[in-house]
């Protein structure tokens, strides 16, 4: 999965992203990352989320939405990465007895940004054009579920 979030020099927002999905996924099956609210959100008046890593999991808490709607609580996006994907990861963990991997950018509407993963991920945040940009990367191998 490759997700972004951009902030125009208007103020508007967008947030998207691109999956081939998981490894042998079976036929039919619908991940986190088509899906507003789990694999990516986005409000212009408060800032964008994107997700990547095990879609079954990300999609019990839709973390994208969650880390918009703590932003708009007043949290960084950097505290709203950090409490959402901890708090969830703990709640799986605790429920399930094990968690998938997940990683989620975000940036307010002020440009400001923060990442949070439960692994290792690569993301880049970018400035082209004097637009703020956030870029998440999954390179495939952060898909394990323990
Ligand atoms: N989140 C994607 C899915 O579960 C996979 C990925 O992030 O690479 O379909």
């Amino acid at each position: 999965t490759v997700g972004a979030i951009t902030l125009d020099k208007q103020g508007s927002m967008t947030a998207g992203t691109s999956s081939s999905g998981l490894f042998m996924k079976k036929p039919g099956r619908v991940g986190d990352s088509p899906l507003s609210g789990s694999g990516f959100y986005v409000d212009s008046e408060i800032g964008g989320a994107a997700a990547t890593g095990l879609g079954e999991d990300l999609m019990k808490g839709c973390l994208s939405y969650e880390i918009v709607r703590l932003m708009g609580e007043g949290l960084t996006p950097q505290q709203a990465c950090d409490q959402a994907v901890y708090s969830f990861h703990d709640k799986l963990t605790k429920r399930y007895g094990k968690c998938g991997a997940f990683s989620l950018v975000a940036m307010n509407n002020q440009g400001q940004w923060g990442v949070a993963t439960n692994v290792e991920f690569t993301f880049s945040v970018g400035n082209h054009l004097e637009t703020p940009q956030i870029f998440i990367a999954n390179m495939g191998d952060n898909h394990t579920t323990n």
